[in-house]
């Protein structure tokens, strides 16, 4: 059953209907086998909303928060072992927000210390164009039905200093992107998630406050090649 709106410390905000959550896709502190999945907030507030491109298929419809839940709990290491990662929110391909992750726990996406500090958002879109084409290809050859995002006309983009082709993602993506940062930016202070409605600053962990990609933490990962960032700059947040 699909119920609405965000949870933190397992209150509903009341506000934030528009996210959707679903008992199947449910990341819990409760369950001890989600607990290597999940990380305890220290003292101190979640200040940093991080975007993501899953690099999967476009995906859309209801269920498109638990299939992405469903891959995430499936990730091996190059070992088989499991993969410990997580993810507060989903964003479909259609603008649908779904939430998988109390706020008050700290979700596993993106490299240690940053984790604890953040809220994590996966958007459904594959984000390279290289990507784009073989899941297309993909499908196709299986007789699915394949979204008209893939068929748009790819952009060079700019990630880590490096021009990457992209295929953009959905508008109604994009929308939902800045929904949910606006949603996030507005929390009272006393929920603990205290997001500036700016991009992050720099510095190191503790110190970093607002939106940020993928790419602006450490490491080699492109996403999401400024799209997130764009549309939350055109939505008036601080540069
Ligand atoms: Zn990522």
């Amino acid at each position: 059953m699909t119920e609405r709106g965000i949870i933190i410390g397992g209150e509903v905000l009341p506000g934030t209907e528009r996210v959707m959550r679903d008992e199947g896709a449910w990341w819990s502190w409760d369950d001890p086998a989600d607990r290597p999945d999940l990380k305890r907030r220290p003292n101190g507030d979640a200040t940093v909303l991080a975007y993501h491109w899953t690099g999967g298929p476009f995906r859309g419809g209801r269920d498109a928060g638990a299939i992405l839940v469903a891959a995430m709990r499936g990730r091996k290491r190059a070992d088989g072992s499991d993969m410990s990662v997580s993810v507060h929110f989903g964003i479909g391909a259609d603008g649908a927000i779904f939430q998988f992750v109390d706020l008050a726990i700290a979700t596993l996406h993106i490299g240690s210390a940053l984790n604890a500090r953040s809220v994590s958002c996966e958007i459904m879109w594959p984000g390279t164009a290289t990507n784009a084409a073989a899941i297309a290809k993909q499908l196709r050859s299986k007789g699915r039905v394949v979204h008209p995002a893939y068929d748009s006309k790819a952009e060079m983009r700019t990630a880590r200093g490096a021009a990457v082709r992209c295929v953009p993602p959905t508008a109604a993506q994009l929308e939902a992107v800045v929904a949910l940062g606006e949603m996030l930016a507005a929390l009272p202070p006393e929920t603990g998630v205290v997001i500036p409605r700016q991009l992050c600053t720099k510095g190191p962990p503790t110190r970093r406050r607002g939106a940020m990609e993928h790419q602006h933490a450490s490491g080699a990962k492109l996403d999401c090649a400024g799209y997130a960032t764009d549309a939350l700059v055109a939505a008036g947040w601080a540069r």
